[in-house]
């Protein structure tokens, strides 16, 4: 009954996470979900006031435009010059996406024919892969290991792979290895591209989440990314506007036109009462970014904590909410830590292959919940 791409996407193996936690849940148990990469705290209250009051407006209530209003578009370039020092036509160079979900599904069926090859993150965000099989571009994976810092080493994608790499995917601040991107990293990715002719889309979701005084870079400050890249961002993490799908992409002209073009086919905008929300969360206070961080920082430092009085060995992460730790067999972790102490963590080669060896804890629960998950995992044999 199904059509053969949807054989070729790679299992959903957080599935049988679901269904664990699910008995465990069955049976009473008190769950510790660390396992989604979901803020727990609320949309912050002038931003949900925005829509609110925009959405009584009758004037709201029809097809938005599909680019995205031009009020939210200039207050994207706006928003990219003051945190970046970016400079966008908010007319050619912003479109405005259901999520940057959204963005990073659809750009392969614009620039891949069949047979071209796209260059994925391993482990990475798994919509990087799928959004290639609906292409039905071939995916190349490269690694993101530890003794690399968790970054590609550009030079190791055999010759043959070039010849038919259309696009290539970059993901820092990153999901899930919490990794940031080394100086001159995107120096690197903007030369090799311009080489050898790729595309190149730089997911940024995760800039504003920092700590230590850490502040994420743009790839597009790098000089010539324009030529050749796009930046995939949101509003989700950084006002914990998950729920809404609203993000942007920003960049190249006619990468965005492309994208852009298949999106007028398959959608039809951004609510646009959501859009003024978005426009008052990206030209207000951004105070509430800050307090989301010292919170996230907080959680951090007690898990990092916790989880080296234990006995393992892991970095406090500068960005992300994410903390990636090694352990021997990451499905037998998880499977233990659910079992037997109600704590759902996710394996890290639900990733891709290369995420193997290690778990990904999200820190979007109360601090309370990550100590009492720290005290639990005290009794276990890890
Ligand atoms: C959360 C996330 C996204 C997508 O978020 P949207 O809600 O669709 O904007 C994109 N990339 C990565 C790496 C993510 O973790």
């Amino acid at each position: 009954m199904y059509a053969s791409r949807m054989r070729n996407l790679p299992p959903y193996l957080f599935a049988r996470i679901d269904e664990m936690k699910a008995k465990q849940q069955t049976k009473g148990v008190d769950i510790i979900d660390l396992g989604v990469g979901d803020p727990d705290l609320p949309t912050p209250d002038h931003i949900v006031a925005s829509l609110c009051k925009a959405a009584k407006n009758p004037n709201n209530h029809h097809y938005p435009s599909y680019a995205g209003m031009p009020e939210y578009r200039s207050a994207v370039a706006d928003w990219y010059k003051n945190r970046f020092g970016v400079s966008l036509d908010a007319e050619k160079e912003v479109l405005a996406l259901m999520g940057s979900k959204d963005g990073i599904a659809h750009i392969a069926e614009a620039f891949v024919n069949p047979g071209d090859t796209v260059l994925v993150p391993s482990p990475g965000y798994p919509v990087y892969q799928t959004g290639t099989l609906f292409a039905e571009g071939r995916v190349h994976e490269m690694p993101l290991i530890q003794e690399n810092n968790f970054v590609p080493v550009l030079d190791e994608v055999p010759k043959k792979v070039l010849k038919s790499a259309k696009l290539m995917f970059i993901n820092y601040p990153n999901n899930p290895t919490a990794a940031i991107a080394p100086n001159g990293f995107y120096r690197e990715v903007v030369d090799f591209a311009k080489e050898h002719n790729i595309i190149v889309v730089s997911d940024n979701a995760y800039s504003e989440i920092a700590y230590d005084g850490y502040r994420a870079p743009s790839f597009l400050e790098t000089k010539g990314a324009m030529e050749i890249g796009i930046e995939m961002h949101s509003l989700s993490k950084t006002y914990n506007m998950t729920g809404w799908r609203i993000g942007m992409a920003v960049g190249n002209t006619e990468i965005l036109t492309g994208l852009g073009r298949v999106k007028t086919n398959v959608d039809s905008g951004v609510f646009n009462a959501v859009q003024f929300a978005a426009i008052t969360a990206l030209r207000g206070s951004q105070d509430c970014v800050k307090n989301a961080c010292n919170i996230y920082q907080e959680r951090r430092n007690v898990l990092i904590t916790g989880l080296r009085e234990l006995g393992f060995s892991v970095q406090a992460p500068k960005a992300t909410f994410y903390v990636w730790l090694p352990v021997n067999n990451c499905m037998t972790f998880v499977a233990k830590l659910l079992n037997e102490a109600g704590i759902v963590a996710a394996p890290g080669v639900g990733f891709g292959k290369h995420g193997e060896g290690y778990v990904r804890f999200a820190i979007t629960r109360p601090v309370e919940r990550i100590k009492e998950a720290i005290t639990r995992m005290r009794g276990l044999d890890l």
